[in-house]
């Protein structure tokens, strides 16, 4: 354990009026503070009722005192934890107090960069301590728990455990170069790899997953103008967010809608109509839309029963891995009815902007794309654990690649080394200071 020389503190309720309002100590000084905060020691894990004074004895306020010993605490080391009014000024003074007692100031997420040194948890687990605080859906807010509890952690830790395996295999059989290449055929290690390389398709395909709960589902409406992409965010937002007019052209920039569906979060953003223009403004409307379709996981196609089949032109050049809607829209006007058809890969549904025809089966859809009912182990995931993820992958593939030609046992037991490397980033086990860095300054102060 690496126990922190200094005194942390911070107010750690939100900010405003409350009821109550909590400040957080931690480190070496805690016992010395909790002892003239309380006139005596306080038993650990006790709810004591404390009356609080500044250094000359006056009274800020009356609360609960709570000590929690080292090690264990949330951090790891000895934590005070005060419960007074939930008032700026009076937390403000309890603050100022416990720092003349010999705390200094935390920084953002500072308690926790501390619990993940002394290895209360590992990285991804302290990530989505930020995350569960931050979820803004019911779904995305259970997913982040099971991360902090380890369901995600546990199975990175599983694949890294094989990975080393086979990696210190195949490096035992460098050492004896004569039985090298027919070590490397052994039809074992290629079982071996292939079953890690299942494993790691599986745990990316849930982290993806993950990340969709946990950032909420990018969907970038497309289409020509005057399809209805507008009257659809509208009525997928329930508000006259984006301006609906019957002149071709008008949504300019790209617009944004967060909404909630059923506890899922979505990212809606309407783009540009996508099309060649002279005009200044719209050209660069245009040139958002194409990045907005490279960032995106669901690019849903506004469209009507007769440009439908020229507008799959709006498919061409999207990332693998994007999913393709179309809406063919205004079915109100062109008497078709509400359906749904799926073809090739591109999901079809037959609904109206206008009346609402079949826009509960577009939100059905859009929920389960989401990760919607994906269960009791769904957890969340970073954009940089999928990323990690995928460079594993791209190891690994490199890997099979090696024994399955040349079977250059240094170049295979590399790609292995540097996967592992991958793999250990997301929980911590190899972290540069920058990447912590960034990670705990995101944090609020006070976690
Ligand atoms: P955008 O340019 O793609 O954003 O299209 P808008 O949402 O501005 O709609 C263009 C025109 O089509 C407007 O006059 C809308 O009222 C009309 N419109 C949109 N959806 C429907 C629909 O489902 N049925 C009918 N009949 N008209 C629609």
């Amino acid at each position: 354990m690496s126990q922190s020389t200094d005194t942390i503190a911070a107010i750690a309720s939100a900010p405003g009026a409350a009821g109550v309002g909590v400040l957080r100590v931690s480190g070496p000084a805690v016992p010395a503070i909790a002892h003239a905060m309380l006139g005596r020691a306080p038993q650990p894990r006790h709810a004591h009722f404390a009356a609080f004074r500044d250094g000359a004895g006056e009274l800020i306020d009356r609360g609960l005192l709570l000590h929690f010993p080292a090690p264990t605490s949330y951090t790891g080391e000895h934590v005070l934890e005060l419960q007074g009014h939930g008032s700026a000024v009076l937390l403000d003074a309890l603050l100022r107090r416990v720092c003349e007692l010999g705390a200094r100031l935390a920084r953002p997420g500072e308690f926790t960069e501390r619990a993940f040194l002394n290895g209360k948890l590992d990285l991804a687990q302290a990530e989505a301590v930020a995350d569960l605080i931050a979820a803004r859906s019911q779904a995305g807010a259970r997913a982040a728990l099971q991360s902090m509890e380890g369901v995600f952690s546990r199975r990175v830790e599983a694949l890294l455990q094989a990975l080393v395996a086979l990696r210190v295999h195949i490096e035992a059989a460098i050492d004896f170069p004569e039985e090298e290449i027919d070590f490397l055929a052994d039809p074992a290690i290629a079982a071996r790899l292939e079953s890690l390389r299942t494993g790691l398709a599986e745990l990316l395909r849930e982290a993806q997953r993950g990340l969709r709960l946990n950032d909420g589902l990018r969907v970038a409406i497309v289409g020509r103008p005057n399809a209805g992409k507008s009257s659809l965010l509208n009525a997928l937002a329930g508000s006259e967010r984006a301006i609906v007019t019957a002149i071709p052209g008008t949504t300019r920039d790209v617009l944004r809608e967060s909404l909630s569906l059923d506890g899922i979060a979505l990212e809606l953003a309407d783009t540009a109509g996508l099309r060649d223009t002279d005009d200044e403004v719209e050209r660069e409307g245009v040139r958002r839309a194409h990045g907005e379709l490279q960032r995106t996981d669901v690019v849903l196609l506004v469209s009507d029963a007769e440009h439908a089949g020229a507008d799959l032109a709006f498919f061409a050049a999207l990332p693998a891995g994007v999913e393709r809607l179309v809406l063919v829209n205004k079915i109100d006007r062109d008497l078709l009815d509400a359906h749904v058809e799926s073809r090739d890969g591109i999901t079809w549904l037959w609904a109206s902007a206008k009346t609402g025809a079949g826009l509960d089966a577009l939100r059905d859809h859009l929920k389960r794309l989401a990760g919607a009912g994906s269960g009791e182990g769904a957890f969340s995931a970073r954009r940089r654990h999928v990323l990690a993820l995928q460079q594993v992958g791209m190891h690994l593939d490199r890997t099979a690649a090696i024994l399955a030609t040349t079977r250059a046992g240094e170049l295979a037991a590399e790609e292995l080394r540097t996967a592992q490397h991958e793999l250990g980033e997301i929980t911590g086990d190899y972290s540069s200071d920058d990447l912590l860095g960034a990670i705990f300054s995101s944090f609020c102060i006070g976690k």
